[in-house]
């Protein structure tokens, strides 16, 4: 919960005046559009092919993420996945450079295709209400959602 700007009271996260002095709250970090969002939409936001990672971060500094440990977990995992893509671009292309243009491009097209298509997967289950984990990035997602919520 955050706290009052002029008293230093706790307040409501949804509350717009402190209850104690009557200050106007400023708003929180995340947009109110954001914080509307239904639990799964805003958690299918973070699978999104290329922006998801900018939800995910939006997501993660929001009050309503705090509240849901399935929430949070999706958020890593929308950010592990964009992680993924750069790593492949930026780490595991050039290695396959000793092997030619055209198997670089190959490989490159197939982990792109193969990143865009558990995105989609994702984006549309989680959508669903389905909890899918994915191995290896589920996984790192599911200990950073459990540290998260320690810090908390
Ligand atoms: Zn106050």
């Amino acid at each position: 919960m955050p706290y009052c700007t002029g008293c230093g009271n706790q307040v409501a996260a949804a509350s717009e005046f402190c209850p104690r002095c009557g200050r106007k709250q400023p708003k929180t970090a995340a947009p109110d559009w954001l914080q509307s969002l239904t639990p799964s939409t805003a958690a299918a936001l973070c699978y999104l092919p290329f922006a998801g990672w900018v939800f995910a971060l939006l997501i993660l500094a929001s009050e309503q993420n705090r509240e849901s440990k399935t929430l949070r977990f999706h958020t890593f995992q929308g950010m592990y996945l964009a992680l993924l893509w750069l790593v492949v671009d930026f780490a595991l292309l050039p290695f396959f450079g000793f092997a030619g243009p055209v198997v670089r491009r190959a490989m490159g097209g197939t982990l792109r295709l193969a990143a865009l298509g558990a995105m989609l997967f994702l984006l549309y289950k989680t959508w669903q209400n389905e909890f899918v984990s994915l191995p290896f990035v589920g996984e790192l997602a599911e200990k950073s959602a459990a540290e998260q919520g320690f810090r908390v």
